[in-house]
């Protein structure tokens, strides 16, 4: 294929992917199986089983949600598979009744109102594991709809070395939260798994001789031996007042949910400059979207500068499936993309013609998607001195990556392709997210 001059290579391939996307099916018989044993459920009047067989069929396929999506003839359950949203089978509204009403018993929700939206959770023990699953319904026409998202404990926190950095950011990284004040915050596009992140950073620091104490909300997971508190802002409590609260516990390590306001932001800066370390997150896109938002939320350039130490964006993409990964003929434009990257971050003796890339093909495993489960990708910034001069002179965050550069910065887009060479994920996926 040739590459137009006008158009960005990258941009190009984007359309491409993103109209193949379309047109691809997730497909299995195991979604007749589902729905055979929760129909036969149903017909026994057992909803107690049929509700299991739905949420663990969830968890085998390694979904994140469960939605039960409520049209005029019928309900259609669906699960997230890896981001995408898959049908797995339909129930006429009089099956559904049953299973509603069951969700919302389990689930603490009050039976009888159907008018306005709900949310609990319920939960469920398979093979000693406690899985929780927060039920959040919605009225819509004569019906409720209703999300489950489920929150398995086993994924919340795994080893730090299975975070997916490379060596050089996982360095960058460590050094970080060995300090024993600054902040670190971790930004994220929502679904971007930064709960694993986070809650793997404190398991790594959580020793005895430290006190971490968390404001969080909701408590997603019980962590053994961290402080955990959960703001209830339906109270008189605001985030700003349960941190200054939190920060009176004498606490070594603070890990604030959400940066949402000034007054928070300005709290947890006040909090990293008199010796604690803060973590926190950050609802952004990239490292340079961070600096910008938090200039924009008031926070003096220099105060800024003396209080953050390193930004973690990150976003997940899915992984090829290991059971039916092949070898792929490189298309002129993964060898344009390649040849640039390597020149960007100055390996351009790197012989493209040499590099390997990978592709899933359909089995069983993947349900014929190509890929099974997730990886990270990341852009981390670690503020050195030269960065901090820069922030104090107001420059611009494109001026502040533009000299990160020098300092090895890789950009989440490079990690990605990286992570691609590795035959861990493909080009494809990595332009279709970023
Ligand atoms: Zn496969």
């Amino acid at each position: 294929m040739v590459v137009p001059k006008t158009k960005k290579v990258s941009d190009l391939l984007k359309e491409e992917i993103l109209e193949n996307e379309e047109k691809r099916e997730y497909t299995s018989d195991k979604f007749k199986k589902i729905e055979d044993k929760v129909k036969d459920s149903l017909k026994k009047q057992k909803t107690d089983d049929a509700l299991n067989d739905i949420t663990i069929w969830a968890l085998v396929l390694g979904s994140s949600d469960i939605h039960y999506d409520t049209f005029e003839d019928y309900v259609v359950v669906r699960y997230r598979i890896d981001w995408v949203l898959v049908d797995i089978f339909r129930l006429t509204h009089k099956e559904y009744k049953p299973v509603l009403e069951r969700l919302k018993y389990s689930s603490s929700l009050k039976l009888n109102i159907t008018n306005i939206p709900q949310d609990w959770k319920y939960d469920l023990t398979i093979d000693d594991r406690k899985i929780d699953v927060r039920v959040s319904t919605l009225p819509v026409w004569d019906y409720e709809n209703v999300v489950c998202r489920i929150l398995d404990n086993s994924n919340a926190i795994i080893d730090f070395d299975k975070l997916w950095f490379f060596w050089t950011t996982k360095r960058m990284l460590e050094k970080a939260i060995s300090k024993r004040n600054w902040m670190i915050l971790v930004t994220w596009p929502t679904g971007s798994g930064k709960t694993t992140t986070l809650y793997t950073i404190l398991a790594k620091l959580n020793t005895r001789d430290k006190k971490i104490i968390t404001l969080e909300d909701p408590i997603e997971y019980r962590l053994d031996w961290i402080i955990q508190s959960e703001v209830d802002e339906k109270q008189w409590f605001t985030f700003k007042t349960w941190l200054r609260a939190l920060l009176r516990q004498d606490p070594d390590i603070i890990m604030v949910w959400e940066i949402r306001d000034k007054e928070t932001l300005e709290t947890a800066t006040q909090a990293s400059l008199t010796w604690h370390l803060v973590l926190s997150t950050l609802h952004t896109k990239s490292a340079a979207e961070t600096l910008d938002r938090i200039v924009n939320m008031w926070l003096k350039p220099y105060v800024l500068a003396s209080a953050l130490d390193t930004i973690i964006a990150q976003r997940l993409v899915r992984r090829i499936c290991p059971h039916c990964k092949v070898e792929k003929e490189k298309s002129q434009l993964d060898i344009s993309i390649i040849a640039n990257m390597m020149k960007e971050i100055g390996m351009s003796s790197v012989l493209t013609k040499h590099i390997k890339l990978y592709e899933g093909k359909w089995c069983p495993k993947c349900n014929n998607s190509w890929y099974q489960w997730r990886i990270w990708i990341y852009e981390i910034i670690s503020l050195n001195e030269d960065l901090r001069d820069l922030i104090r002179e107001w420059a611009t965050s494109d001026e502040i990556i533009r000299k990160a550069r020098d300092w090895d910065l890789i950009t989440m887009k490079e990690d990605g392709i990286l992570k691609a060479i590795k035959w861990f994920t493909t080009i494809e996926e990595i332009l279709r997210v970023i």
